[in-house]
């Protein structure tokens, strides 16, 4: 604790100590005036800034979604992206950033999905620190949410997860853990639901023994909005902020337990502590102005929202290499569906953000056809001028017609050369957000439209708006291309237009294993509270995404990883050194061997051999994005320190490295595994 702090401290009264503890104004903690103690403000966070009363201007840049962001397994753009974010806060006078999102993905059902970075704690913890360091390099604070087991909206106020102590450390906790210790996150969020029977915002594992003793966390831990359910539990297990105010963790109830010993001072003093360590650390005991005019560079934002969408962008399916289209042959395009124009940027709720720009997939198409393709829009608009008229999608508006808005647009199609069909969620159909969970499959409106289009024309291209899987196996066969556009952004449609087109190579990889059938996933029976009793017992344990499906050799319809690209590439030269920290260092050498620029993921597997307890046939530990031209070789180098090959013991109740035998293995995915080599590892330092 510093002078100034320690100083402050000494000189709060007891009321103010406990103003301290509780938000107000929705966003904004209260301030002590008396001590020049200011109040700071917060704001929704990953993937730009959310519009808010308080906010001027109302609207910012709308960057893909995080689930965007993960499946471009690209670090220095999660640094990008939280870098620009933070700007934008500063220039609207936000101090904390309530992100990034890092609950893993079970189901696709998840209304939250998109806000969240996938199904592996290593891949979504490692974007997750580098966003939050980027975030912090620029003096705002970042906020890791939500802690913990908040995988699902449905009856998320009530539901407990219950998961036993080993899939809670390996699986649900790593990614906060990374973000505690290698990335030094200013705050955690508890989360809505239940951990093993108790709020997670009232309990004292999950706040007290685990973050704030094992982990030694220093920061702040601010519930989630309106997640506290009892005062008392809450002020004990070492939450120090009740947002959105104080409603339970208020000055009566701390005040009597004051009295009656329930709680000591120095637990409150904690907690003010750390609020005014988190103050001093992001120099906001200084702050003159909320209302800071920083100017930011709207182009740059921009820049940062489109290389994501460019390389988060998945191509899933490419029939007969149907894509890239040749501008030369294509002479007419039908673009249709809800999702073609307006643009939809993001999934809803609190992560929702007011674009001040936005490019739909049918703007991006027409800037990347060219003026001598005809672009035809839904049923009947072709285009020559740029004005575009919106039609509403799921309205017959066109009465006294005598085909059938169907008809129509099967009429578009069977005349087109090829046609993009733009379809998902948060389109007037289902919901994708928070709050709620969403069916397995789309609507009927959307499957309609694939049937419909796909009779009349076998080039059609499919580009989906959804946060995970979409029963894609069920509709699949009809598209000859696919391509998950997750929620892409406001420049989102302009990266669709130059991955159709091919001025832009699709690099991304699948965050998620997306499943054949939902009865194939590993949380087909522990997804919902079968038997209503809002336990969800996490059965299928740490075997989760991938993990699962390779432990039951079950195909998934595509796997954890993948991604295809307009180009090859060429894994050779595979060479392991074991130096004496116990990082062991992988490299080999990556060549695009096809005939376009294009950029590789190399995923870095590991599997321990003989393990006494079962283990994952394979867990990342490692990934790179390598960028090649044509004919281009690059060596790559990729690190496992000791670390990697650890499991934590239940028993112990720690993190235990057991020496014995490991296989690497570098892969494009997960089931697509092109170098490994076996070593033996561990001993030394048993010996040491
Ligand atoms: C969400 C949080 C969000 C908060 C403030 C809650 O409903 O769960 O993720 O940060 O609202 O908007």
């Amino acid at each position: 604790m510093s002078k100034r702090v320690q100083t402050l401290l000494s000189k709060m009264t007891l009321d103010e100590k406990l103003m301290l503890i509780g938000g107000k104004d929705n966003f904004f903690t209260n301030p002590v005036k008396r001590l020049g103690i200011p109040s700071i403000r917060m704001s929704d966070a990953s993937i730009g800034i959310r519009p808010s009363n308080y906010m001027q201007p109302k609207s910012s840049t709308a960057y893909p979604a995080s689930i965007c962001l993960a499946a471009t397994w690209n670090k220095k753009l999660a640094a990008k992206l939280g870098k620009a974010v933070a700007k934008e806060a500063k220039s609207c006078g936000i101090d904390i950033l309530l992100g990034p999102g890092v609950n893993l993905y079970r189901a696709p059902m998840c209304g939250r999905n998109a806000e969240y970075m996938g199904e592996d704690p290593y891949l979504a913890g490692t974007l997750a620190c580098e966003y939050i360091k980027a975030v912090q390099s620029q003096n705002v604070a970042a906020v890791i949410k939500h802690y913990t087991a908040n995988n699902s909206e449905y009856d998320r106020l009530n539901t407990s997860a219950d998961i036993d102590l080993r899939t809670l450390f390996e699986v649900y906790l790593l990614p906060f853990k990374m973000a505690v210790k290698d990335a030094k996150v200013a705050c955690v969020m508890g989360s809505y639901n239940r951990v093993n029977g108790i709020y997670a915002c009232q309990n004292d594992f999950l706040l007290n023994q685990v973050l704030k003793n094992k982990w030694k966390f220093d920061g702040v831990v601010i519930s989630d909005w309106a997640a506290v359910n009892d005062g008392q539990a809450a002020a004990l297990a070492g939450l120090d902020i009740e947002m959105p105010s104080a409603e339970y963790m208020n000055p009566a109830v701390i005040k009597k337990l004051l009295k009656n010993g329930g709680i000591e001072i120095n637990q409150i003093d904690d907690k003010v502590r750390r609020i005014l360590n988190l103050l001093e650390r992001f120099n906001l005991l200084d702050k003159k102005n909320a209302q800071t005019a920083l100017k930011i560079d709207k182009a740059d934002c921009e820049k940062t929202a489109l290389e994501i969408a460019r390389q988060g962008i998945v191509l899933l399916k490419n029939k007969n290499k149907l894509l890239p289209l040749d501008r030369n042959k294509i002479n007419n395009i039908a673009v249709i569906g809800p999702h073609s124009h307006p643009g939809v940027t993001g999934c809803g709720g609190s992560s929702y953000v007011e674009p001040n720009r936005k490019v739909s997939i049918l703007d991006g198409i027409r800037k990347s056809a060219g003026r001598d393709t005809k672009i035809f829009w839904n049923d009947y608009l072709e285009f020559q001028s740029d004005k575009i008229s919106n039609i509403d999608f799921l309205s017959e508006k066109h009465s006294g017609k005598t085909e059938t808005y169907f008809q129509r647009i099967q009429k578009v199609a069977a005349n087109s050369d090829c046609v993009v069909l733009c379809i998902g969620f948060n389109d007037g159909t289902y919901h994708e957000g928070e709050g709620l969970d969403r069916p397995y499959q789309m609507h009927e409106t959307a499957l309609n439209l694939i049937e419909l289009v796909s009779n009349v024309n076998s080039n059609l291209i499919v580009a989906l708006n959804a946060g995970s899987n979409a029963d894609i196996n069920s509709w699949q066969d009809k598209a000859g291309a696919l391509l998950h556009c997750w929620y892409p952004g406001q420049n989102g449609g302009t990266a669709v237009g130059e991955i159709l087109f091919g001025d832009v190579c699709p690099s991304g990889k699948l965050p998620i294993s997306i499943e054949k059938k939902w009865a194939d996933s590993p949380s087909c029976h522990s997804y919902y509270d079968k038997n209503k009793n809002r336990k969800v017992r996490y059965s299928e344990g740490i075997f989760v995404g991938y993990r699962h499906f390779e432990k039951k050799r079950i195909k998934p319809l595509y796997p954890f990883g993948f991604g295809l690209s307009y180009t090859t590439f060429e894994y050779t030269e595979l060479k392991v050194h074991k130096n004496s920290s116990g990082s062991v260092k992988v490299n080999f050498t990556i060549e695009n061997s096809g005939n376009v620029k294009g950029a590789e993921t190399v995923q870095i597997y590991l599997q321990d051999i003989n393990c006494t307890l079962a283990r994952p046939q394979k867990e990342l530990k490692g990934f790179t994005k390598v960028f090649l031209n044509p004919g281009q070789k690059k060596q790559v180098s990729v690190s496992l320190n000791k670390d990697a090959f650890k499991f934590f013991d239940p028993v112990k109740q720690q993190w235990t490295l057991e020496p014995g035998h490991f296989k690497i293995m570098i892969g494009s995915c997960c089931a697509d595994i092109r170098l490994d080599t076996k070593i033996k590892y561990g001993y030394a330092m048993l010996r040491s």
